[in-house]
């Protein structure tokens, strides 16, 4: 053993090596020495543990390659894009929404230069950062005033937090949602400081439980859009114009969490419904909030719509300050919105829409490519087959309105041989990501985005 740990070499020997050198000029000191200390102390540890040497330090050439190989580790980002083939479109694990090129221009222009966030540059004066986004809003849904931060969540609670701290607000049992990844509608209430007060039961509640919850101290009435879950049956829900109607009657403002909500009418595009922002508005809701990476098809923010004198206490809270959003997702923003303006183009300048939108014959062709390619370079272990599938549009859209879809399925005889090809799908430059279901791995083509460079890394790709 110490004869091992003597052909350990040290780091300055290594360092006044020619190719050292090269590296050094390359990544600097500071990472070549970190990398190579990294590298040696595995090495000893091995040596320790398997009374042999590592392979790469079999020689100086392999010793370097590794060393390379770790240096060029570190500068590569560990958050790069991959694949969606889950069937899930708007997947919140895989980062949602996809920007509209437009979008992505603008928001790279904004990060490379100084922009007019806060600049009236007609007046020449300060103004404010949330002004672009709501002239739009007003355009598009015919509001008064927007507030924007940083998602759809902080909306909620910037919105408990302005007009209801230490007070009551007023909710329908049934709506009591939990959204994926802890956003519990009562945890966000306990944050804000105020008093839920459920109305109703579960499946049934009347306008009259809500009249009957009134206090001097309700601040006021809330809607819960329950995006991901639907009770069939026997059940009762009161409207936001129903509410609005008992809200004036008590002087008591309505506000609505839509959650994705959209700008759009899904259904004229063939998808399932999802309430529309305009809607709510019109039906005479003060206060709506929704999601910017959901079904909107742009940036993670919460945007909230609404009455001039509310948005405005909103703005002034000291909650906004925390919770604003900065100049690059303002400007992906305004220029998705913007994309509104031209409805007739959206299921091609929204990512996002031309993905819920493709036909079924188009996802079978794509299907049939991703077949021809992956016949290539998969052995007679794997067998594939084109199969409609059902994806859905995540991200709190209804999980039982599935999209008809179709989908490249991978079997092989033993468990173990498809693991491992799951495995190696997650290892390429840009990994593939796809579910298990009936044992076999289902490749769906609703979801994936860039299908062409798909194909392009799949023909030069290592599979075994
Ligand atoms: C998704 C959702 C939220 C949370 O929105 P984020 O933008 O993810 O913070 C809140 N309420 C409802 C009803 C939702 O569907």
């Amino acid at each position: 053993m110490q004869s091992l740990f003597r052909q350990v070499p040290s780091i300055d020997k290594l360092l006044r090596h020619p190719q050292a050198v090269e590296f050094l000029q390359q990544f600097a000191h500071t990472a070549v020495v970190d990398a190579l200390r990294t590298l040696l102390t595995e090495a000893r540890s091995f040596i320790q543990q398997q009374h042999q040497l590592p392979d790469y330090l079999a020689n100086e050439s392999t010793l370097f390659a590794a060393l390379h190989e770790r240096l060029n580790q570190t500068h590569q980002p560990n958050m790069r894009p991959v694949f969606n083939l889950t069937g899930t479109v708007l997947h919140t694990n895989l980062g949602r929404s996809l920007w509209s090129e437009k979008a992505i221009e603008a928001a790279s222009d904004a990060m490379r230069h100084n922009v007019a966030l806060e600049f009236d540059l007609a007046q020449g004066s300060r103004s404010h950062r949330d002004n672009y986004i709501s002239a739009l809003m007003q355009r598009l849904v015919g509001v008064e005033a927007t507030c924007v931060v940083n998602n759809n969540a902080a909306a909620v609670l910037l919105m408990l937090a302005t007009f209801a701290a230490g007070k009551e607000v007023i909710v329908s049992r049934g709506e009591l949602v939990e959204i994926g990844g802890a956003f519990r509608i009562p945890d966000i209430m306990k944050q804000a400081g105020c008093t839920l007060v459920e109305v109703g039961t579960t499946n049934r509640t009347h306008l009259k439980d809500y009249r009957q919850a009134i206090t001097e101290n309700t601040a006021f009435l809330m809607k819960v859009h329950t995006s991901n879950y639907h009770i069939e049956g026997f059940t009762s829900s009161v409207s936001e114009a129903e509410l609005v109607e008992l809200g004036k009657e008590f002087g008591l403002p309505v506000i609505s969490d839509l959650g994705s909500g959209s700008l759009t009418d899904m259904q004229a595009l063939g998808l399932p419904a999802e309430p529309m922002v305009q809607e709510k508005v019109a039906a005479g809701v003060d206060l709506v909030s929704f999601s910017g990476d959901k079904l909107l098809g742009g940036p993670q923010a919460g945007i909230i719509v609404g009455k001039k004198a509310l948005i405005d206490q909103l703005q002034a809270h000291p909650l906004k300050r925390v919770l604003r959003c900065d100049k690059v997702i303002l400007s992906g923003l305004e220029v998705t919105l913007q994309s509104y303006l031209t409805p007739e183009k959206l299921t091609q300048t929204l990512p996002t829409l031309a993905l819920l939108t493709q036909s079924v014959e188009t996802l079978t062709q794509k299907a049939e490519q991703l077949r021809a390619v992956l016949c290539k370079r998969l052995d007679s272990r794997y067998e594939l087959q084109i199969e409609p599938s059902l994806a859905q549009i995540g991200s709190g859209a209804l999980p039982s309105e599935k999209l008809p879809s179709v989908a490249l399925t991978i079997s092989a005889e033993s468990q173990a041989d498809l693991l491992a090809l799951e495995n190696q799908f997650k290892q390429l430059p840009n990994p593939i990501i796809g579910r298990f279901a009936q044992q076999k791995f289902w490749l769906d083509l609703r979801s994936v985005a860039q299908f062409e460079s798909l194909l392009a890394m799949l023909e030069t790709a290592e599979l075994k």
